[in-house]
């Protein structure tokens, strides 16, 4: 399986099941949300803002962007933003 992520305009492919592959915004937005839930994690444990899932989930809706895929063509799985995706396969 083939996609382009129409965000970043990566190219990635998966060719086999345990084959995971990232797009650079997914990436990017991995590590920043990464970051983020250590603050928070972090602030949570000195007792600051001590329900902070609703953050955590919007910050996930609205600022995460970019797709990963895995399972190759057989078990193929897109995660990340899918509304943002062109499948470049043409078996498909
Ligand atoms: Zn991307």
């Amino acid at each position: 399986m083939k996609i382009k992520c129409l965000n970043c305009n990566d190219i990635i492919e998966s060719k086999h099941v345990h084959d995971f592959v990232t797009c650079k915004c997914y990436k990017a937005s991995e590590a920043l949300y990464g970051a983020f839930r250590d603050v928070l994690a972090a602030n949570r444990s000195k007792g600051i803002n001590p329900t902070d899932s609703a953050a955590l989930d919007a910050f996930y809706e609205v600022v995460f962007k970019g797709v990963a895929l895995d399972g190759g063509d057989e078990y193929t799985k897109i995660i990340g933003d899918v509304k943002t995706v062109e499948f470049l396969n043409e078996s498909i």
